[in-house]
């Protein structure tokens, strides 16, 4: 495993900062996107460096199909590709269906959406010819079971389990393992920016009684990440307390 290298697609933050951070600890080399928050994704690869580890960051906006070809490229300089893609990098734009913008819209499927189609397709070539590979999509459990204000970030996340299902099928029988987590509510940036009232009628619906942990996704992943779950591919794994039992 100490050869085997990991990106990381929003890594600076949030739920990909402890991604990152926890394939390091299993003994990844970790490639640490992030689109504009460098200083903290130069904090993560301090914190994996202090810990032993070896991790490298890589600026680009996985929305958009150039910047993704600079990232592979510059991850296949440092790192020699990669065996591991976690695709986290995600956005909100929410409103009421009615009042959408096209933008919004847009936009939210763009970076949901078709980065993951652009990096899990840039990532496979590399698996397929080492017969060895990982592929973890963070969905949501929005992407199940929908949310009022959320049209578009459900239908990413939706696409997003849509298409981990098909990329698994077509792989499997080629060492390439491709699954989804579906955090529930997890305590982060992007759950802060809620209204005080949006956050706590999200809590009542978590049998355990309390957001999740960024850790609490990581730990998932890093199995996800392993050679242990070479036998679990095309699954949607719910991480979230219990709320959606489905
Ligand atoms: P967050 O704290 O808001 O962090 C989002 C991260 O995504 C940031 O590091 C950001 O990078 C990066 N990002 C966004 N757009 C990008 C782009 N176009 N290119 C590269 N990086 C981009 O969010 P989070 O809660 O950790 O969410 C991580 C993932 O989990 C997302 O896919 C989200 O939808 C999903 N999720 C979260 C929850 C939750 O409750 N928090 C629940 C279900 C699913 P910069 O800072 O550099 O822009």
């Amino acid at each position: 495993m100490d050869q085997r290298a990991a990106l990381v697609t929003g890594a600076g933050r949030g739920i990909g900062r402890s991604v990152a951070i926890r394939l390091a600890e299993k003994g990844f080399h970790v490639a640490v996107n992030f689109r504009s928050s460098e200083k903290a994704a130069l904090e993560v690869c301090d914190i994996i460096a202090a810990g032993g580890g070896y991790a490298f960051p890589v600026q680009g906006d996985v929305a958009n199909p150039e910047d993704v070809r600079r990232i592979f490229s510059a991850v296949d300089e440092r790192a020699g590709g990669i065996s591991v893609l976690v695709n986290n990098a995600g956005i909100t734009k929410d409103g009421l269906l009615i009042r959408m913008k096209d933008e919004d819209w847009n936009s939210v499927l763009t970076a949901n959406l078709s980065s993951v189609y652009y990096c899990t397709r840039a990532a496979l070539r590399g698996m397929v010819r080492a017969k060895w590979g990982r592929i973890i999509n963070i969905a949501s459990v929005v992407g199940l079971i929908g949310n009022p204000g959320q049209a578009n970030y459900c239908a990413s996340k939706a696409g997003v389990i849509g298409f981990t299902k098909s990329v698994a099928r077509e792989y499997a029988a080629k060492g390439v393992t491709v699954n989804a987590l579906a955090p529930g509510f997890i305590g982060t940036d992007m759950t802060e920016a809620l209204p005080v009232e949006a956050r706590e009628a999200l809590l009542k619906q978590v049998p355990a009684g309390r957001p999740g942990t960024p850790e609490d996704v990581a730990h998932i992943a890093c199995f996800l990440a392993s050679d242990e779950a070479s036998y679990i591919t095309g699954q949607v794994i719910a991480v979230d307390g219990g709320m959606t039992m489905c």
